[in-house]
């Protein structure tokens, strides 16, 4: 089973996706988690990566598609996965849909998180992460509407895509996407 969770910066896919990850039993798989996790360990690759996500750019595609596919192949993600942050570009989605082919897979669920612009701004402001500065808040939701809002198109168009509204109590946007995973 492999389910994507979509949404913009700061829809809360991160929250949302850890609990609904352990309820279903899926591997919980976040690019800017393990994004930062490189930042932090300081590799080659979160050197790259540090500087696009400081100002609020996408990191490339080629290197963050190869991170995904390392882990998916990895035994306890085959059971199961649950992608949040990623794809985030339709480069991406078909390069995960290629990958996916190839194992006999399949994404089954594509459910985007729906939260408004104004509370987007709210909740990235409240958070502060290092690459939570008004002018990269500012560049990720551009980047977002340029880059990643064609991504829910792609799936859109290819059906097993669901809608839920992301604004409310953390607990019951969990059973909203519960009911949408299931
Ligand atoms: P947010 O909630 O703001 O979307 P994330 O933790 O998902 O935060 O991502 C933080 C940053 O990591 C992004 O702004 C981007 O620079 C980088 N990143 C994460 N996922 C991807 C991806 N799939 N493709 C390119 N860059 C990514």
């Amino acid at each position: 089973m492999i389910i994507l969770l979509l949404g913009a910066p700061g829809a809360g896919k991160g929250t949302q996706a850890e609990l609904l990850a352990r309820s279903l039993k899926l591997k919980h798989l976040a690019t800017g988690d393990m994004l930062r996790a490189e930042v932090k360990a300081g590799t080659e690759l979160g050197k790259l990566a540090e500087s696009y996500m400081s100002r609020g750019d996408l990191v490339p595609d080629d290197v963050v598609i190869r991170m995904i596919e390392s882990k998916l192949k990895a035994a306890d993600a085959r059971n199961g996965a649950l992608l949040d942050g990623f794809p985030r570009t339709t480069a991406q989605a078909e390069a995960l849909d290629t990958g996916l082919a190839r194992s006999g897979l399949r994404v089954d669920r594509a459910i985007y998180l729906a939260v408004s612009e104004e509370e987007l701004v709210r909740r990235m402001l409240g958070r502060g992460r290092a690459d939570d500065t008004p002018e990269a808040i500012r560049r990720r939701l551009v980047v977002y509407r340029a880059q990643t809002e064609p991504v829910i198109d792609y799936y859109k168009g290819k059906g097993r895509f669901t809608e839920v509204p992301g604004e409310g109590a953390v607990e019951d946007i969990q059973k909203r996407l519960a009911r949408a995973a299931s």
